[in-house]
Order: structure tokens, then C-alpha cells, then sequence
């Protein structure tokens, strides 16, 4: 059975485009122009497996839709967002969107993001990820264990701690504050600076550029992704 898609943007051409291009790839393509016309389709519509949304709709944003959403189903949602949108957009992940993508993206990004965000909400089946393998880096989140190019490596508790939070989420972005609530407590959700200091720590670690990371991503006044891993 093909997955479907609800698709909340208000833009006739990226409709037109994502239409084509998600059918191609066999998913089932719901569209709405505006938050009503989500609502309703939301309702009626019958089973929803992921949710595209747009931001700026012509009756209001996409935060409150984000809300019902998750309330209602948690369904997977990846917010599209224009870069102005930036305060939106992490309140939105905060508030559990779980990726953004922002405008103009290409679909073979866009495809891997779905791909990601739909692995991670899974079935209640589907084991949580405790495993994650990329290009000589392996992380065994149940044994604690680090290895680069077959050595082990030695982490702090607290580092470990951020690298196991970000392989958890593989693929998609973590805000700074959930990140910090996460590893530090919910009353250091402000000291941003931590973060830069353990992630330089990780990066000289694990990366064999810290400079130019390419696994341990930054996302500009965002938050930080880990790629997502080889199966
Ligand atoms: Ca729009």
C-alpha cells in the first residue's frame, strides 16, 4: 500500500512539482491550499502517514495545524519554510515538527528527509535506533561504545551523552534547546555555549576535519544533525 502524504502549502507551482514528484516515487499525494482545507482533509481524509508544511498560509500559520497534528496522530511532520521564518521554524521543531526543509530544496533532499522521518516513526514494532554506522565511525548506543576505523574511542560521559542524543534523531536536526534540556536539564536550555564546546569536542574526536565536519552538521542558528547512517 502506498504512503500517503498531506501536502499543506498554499504555493500552486511547488504543489504542482511535489505532486509529480512524490506520485513518481509511489506515494499517495493529498494537497491543501490552506489551513482549512487542511483541517478538513485532516478529518477526513482517513489515515495520513507524513505531513508537508508550508509556514505562511493565506488564513494563518502552519504552527497551529502542527499542534492538532501531533495531538491527534503524531503524524511525522517536516515543516517547508521560507528563511525568514527562522524563530518559527525552531519553535516548530521544539514544538515537534520533526524536520524542516527550507525553500528552494531539491527532491532527492526533500525524498531523503521523508525517508528519514518516516523510519523514525516507524511502527511500534520497528526497534528504536541504537545502532548507527557511517564511513569508519561506529556508534553501539547499548554497549556505550565509540569506534573509529576499528579503534575505540574514548568519550566523556557528557559527550557521549550529546553524540547518543543526536544518533538517536540520525538524519534529522535537533534544536539547540532540545538538545541542552536533553543532556543538560531543562534549566540549561539558554547556555548555547556548552553545546559549542562539547560539539568542538566531538568534531575533534571524530572528525577527521573538525572544520569541515561531515558528519557532525551544523544547522545555522538552529541546532546540529548527525547524518543519517548506513544501514
Ligand atoms: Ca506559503
Amino acid at each position: 500500500m502506498s504512503l500517503r502524504v498531506l501536502l499543506v502549502e498554499d504555493d500552486r507551482e511547488l504543489r504542482a512539482t511535489l505532486r509529480d514528484a512524490l506520485s513518481v516515487e509511489g506515494f499517495e499525494l493529498l494537497s491543501a491550499a490552506s489551513l482549512a482545507d487542511a483541517r478538513a482533509q485532516a478529518a477526513h481524509a482517513g489515515p495520513i502517514d507524513l505531513v508537508l508544511l508550508d509556514l505562511g498560509l493565506p488564513d494563518g500559520d502552519g504552527e497551529s495545524l502542527l499542534r492538532d497534528l501531533r495531538a491527534r496522530r503524531g503524524t511525522p511532520v517536516i515543516v517547508l519554510s521560507a528563511r525568514e521564518a527562522e524563530g518559527q521554524k525552531i519553535r516548530l521543531l521544539d514544538g515537534g515538527a520533526d524536520d524542516y526543509l527550507v525553500k528552494p530544496f531539491g527532491i532527492g533532499e526533500l525524498l531523503a528527509r521523508m525517508r528519514v522521518a518516516l523510519r523514525h516513526r516507524g511502527t511500534a514494532a520497528q526497534p528504536a535506533v541504537t545502532r548507527w554506522r557511517h564511513a569508519g565511525l561506529e556508534v553501539d548506543l547499548a554497549a556505550h561504545r565509540v569506534r573509529l576505523d576499528g579503534a575505540d574511542v574514548h568519550l566523556t560521559p557528557t559527550e557521549f551523552k550529546l553524540l547518543a542524543r543526536l544518533v538517536r534523531s540520525a538524519g534529522q536536526v535537533v534544536t539547540h534547546r532540545q538538545l541542552l534540556a536533553d543532556v543538560w536539564g531543562a534549566d540549561c536550555t539558554e547556555h548555547t555555549h556548552y553545546l559549542r564546546l562539547y560539539m568542538g569536542q566531538l568534531r575533534a574526536k571524530l572528525e577527521a576535519d573538525p572544520a569541515e565536519p561531515q558528519r557532525l552538521l551544523t544547522e545555522p542558528g538552529v541546532g546540529y544533525r548527525v547524518v543519517a547512517g548506513e544501514d
